[in-house]
């Protein structure tokens, strides 16, 4: 395509609205633009992209057995009342009435479309397995729209859902989904990472997360650095500790500890390593409920493993005046000992400590050589800590090490948390009826084009990784010299004929503004024709990602292209 005819509106300065890298380069490349919070119009090459990243989805999706489905973007309210989602997910849903005051949303999800879809058109296992998706607009109110695509209210996501006659069968279903993904990100020319992630309180029985590396991720990973485990940090475990301190016990006492509220107030008044305190954190549960929870002094509460713990739907650190009523003192000076009528629980690692420090209850003073058991009990320990860099792997891999990622797809073993809330059964084989075992597996298509940027990018502009490049070659000629423009010419459409995506910078600017958009819109090579080389017989071959540039015969330029396109061939 020629530059001149599409609208690339590219800007040389940073927009002052963009946070992260992806959002300032993709205004910049002219990709997208917003219309309002979270909500994006695609430019032509923003969509280009957008694209072939569906293009490789589903490739990959009918590969593996699925069926592309496209449910309405409204949703009735009844189906989402069957489930008690209309009320369970809050805000995010974005809630309207037609003209007859009937209700409806924004679909952010589809389960129960889909779940509605099952339990009117499929009657046998004879059916199933059956896998549905679609690539579609969701819509999500999320609180903080944020990073353009990364993060938008109105956004394009891949979603499947797999029903099957048992969970045995549906975790066939989920491991090839599983494969599928690890199959279109490695499509797309990223560096991903599957894993284990939270699958919440009433959600299903096993879920990862594909993460693309990147430090700019709003996600933490831990991983194995010689093993296969890798999670999430909000679900990876800690292993209990190898044995207790053989300390011998000393008698507690109560000191006091003018102004010392912090971790690091009372360690350095104290003179002590915070692996020597126990903090005590009070947490409000949603019932109302306060319980307090025990963490070593330089260990950080879970607060996903702290809500499992408790079968709280969520919970919130209590505020100030609760503290006070609840520990006679202010926010600082919480501790076990003499806690009455409150639900006790002590992270594990808490198990082999002695002679600690804690708070008194008291403004201004703590106990030192305090030990459960004989001071305070607890009702169980548990592993409550969040996991870090440098921990043993729960899984005996060594240790853990940290990294950050984005999110880009979450593949979810649902069990029959739908079919059982909307009555979706099938008859089995021995004419029974029994609910579908369910999955569901979601890509962010926007998103994943985001962390493509977040991972290859460099101070000019876009590095597209070859797959997910709006265009794969951009041919700029240098001037508008009759040589010049003929070679250009010719290159333009041997390229397209050879099935290279081509753009042709046809504007008549300088060079350096030609060079400057390219870098900045980043595809992988650019063809630079120029008076100079003419004459020497050559066109310019650069690459984005070196910036490395090689002379080339005209002619050679095709073959050339198509064996990097395509190495194997
Ligand atoms: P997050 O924790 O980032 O909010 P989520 O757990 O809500 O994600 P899912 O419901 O699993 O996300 O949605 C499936 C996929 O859709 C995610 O893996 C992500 O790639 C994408 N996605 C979710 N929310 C957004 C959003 N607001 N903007 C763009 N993509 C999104
Ligand atoms: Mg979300």
């Amino acid at each position: 395509m020629r530059t001149s005819q599409l609208l690339i509106p590219t800007l040389r300065e940073d927009p002052g609205e963009a946070e992260v890298v992806s959002h300032r380069l993709m205004l910049r490349a002219g990709m997208i633009r917003k219309v309002a919070a979270g909500i994006y119009t695609y430019l032509p090459l923003g969509l280009r992209v957008i694209r072939k990243i569906e293009h490789i989805i589903r490739e990959e999706m009918n590969r593996a057995g699925a069926q592309e489905v496209l449910l309405p973007i409204l949703a009735p309210a009844e189906l989402w009342k069957e489930t008690g989602r209309w009320e369970y997910y809050g805000k995010e849903l974005f809630r309207c009435h037609d003209r007859h005051e009937r209700a409806f949303c924004l679909g952010p999800t589809h389960e129960e479309v889909i779940t509605d879809l099952f339990r009117r058109e499929v009657r046998s296992y004879r059916q199933l397995p059956l896998n549905c998706y679609q690539i579609q607009t969701k819509f999500r109110d999320e609180i903080r729209p944020r990073f353009g695509l990364m993060r938008g209210r109105e956004f394009i996501m891949k979603d499947a859902y797999s029903f099957d006659v048992d969970e045995e069968h549906a975790k066939r279903s989920y491991q090839k989904m599983y494969e599928a993904y690890h199959t279109i990100f490695t499509r797309c020319g990223l560096r991903f990472r599957a894993v284990e992630a939270d699958t919440g309180l009433i959600g299903g029985t096993m879920s990862h997360e594909f993460m693309v590396l990147a430090d700019t991720g709003e996600e933490t990973i831990l991983y194995e650095e010689t093993g296969p485990y890798a999670a999430n940090v909000e679900q990876a475990a800690v292993p209990p500790p190898h044995a207790c301190s053989d300390e011998p016990l000393q008698p507690i006492e109560k000191i006091s500890t003018p102004q010392a509220k912090t971790v690091e107030d009372v360690c350095a008044y104290l003179k002590i390593p915070p692996t020597r305190l126990v903090k005590t954190l009070l947490y409000q549960l949603k019932t109302g409920d306060v319980v307090a929870v025990l963490l070593r002094g330089d260990h950080e509460a879970n607060e996903i493993k702290i809500k499992r713990y408790f079968g709280a739907a969520d919970l919130a650190l209590a505020d100030p005046k609760t503290v006070q009523s609840v520990s006679n003192a202010p926010v600082g000076f919480a501790g076990p000992v003499g806690l009455r009528n409150i639900r006790i629980v002590a992270d594990q690692a808490v198990y082999a400590m002695r002679n600690f420090v804690v708070g008194a209850n008291e403004t201004d003073a703590h106990f030192i050589n305090t030990n459960w058991d004989r001071d305070f009990t607890v009702e169980a320990f548990v592993d409550l800590r969040r996991a870090k860099s440098g921990d043993p792997s729960p899984r005996g891999g060594g240790r853990l090490r940290e990294a950050k990622g984005i999110e880009v797809g979450h593949v979810f073993l649902l069990g029959t948390k739908y079919s059982q809330a909307m009555k979706a059964t099938f008859l089995d084989q021995a004419g029974q009826e029994s609910f579908a075992v369910m999955g569901c597996y979601g890509i962010g298509v926007g998103r994943t084009a985001a962390a493509a940027i977040e991972q290859n990018h460099d101070g000019k502009g876009i590095i597209w990784p070859v797959p997910l490049a709006p265009f794969h070659v951009h041919l700029l000629p240098v001037s508008r010299a009759e040589a010049v423009e003929r070679t250009t010419r010719k290159l333009y459409h041997a390229l397209q004929d050879a099935g290279v995506d081509v753009l042709w910078d046809d504007r008549d600017e300088r060079a350096g503004v030609k060079f400057n958009d390219a870098d900045l819109i980043g595809a992988p090579f650019q063809i630079i024709v120029g008076d100079k080389g003419l004459v020497k017989g050559t066109v310019d071959l650069k690459y984005r990602q070196t910036g490395q540039t090689r002379g080339l015969a005209p002619n050679d330029v095709v073959s050339s292209i198509l064996h990097q396109l395509s190495p194997s061939q």
